[in-house]
């Protein structure tokens, strides 16, 4: 089992940049099934994650 632990007082890295994440943008996919967004990091624009929620028409 992996243990969680919850930080308040860090920031996560960029991946990319290797900078503090305190700020992530995001942008809207066009819709298909549910709305989703890119998030990416204000600095160098990487992408950092695509959120999944689908949408509740299917019930997916
Ligand atoms: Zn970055």
């Amino acid at each position: 089992m992996i243990t969680t632990i919850e930080r308040d007082d860090l920031f996560p890295l960029c991946p990319h940049c290797k900078k503090e994440i305190t700020t992530v943008w995001f942008r809207q996919l066009k819709p298909d099934l549910g709305k989703r967004c890119v998030y990416f990091c204000p600095q160098c624009r990487a992408c950092l994650g695509i959120s999944h929620r689908k949408g509740l028409i299917m019930g997916m």
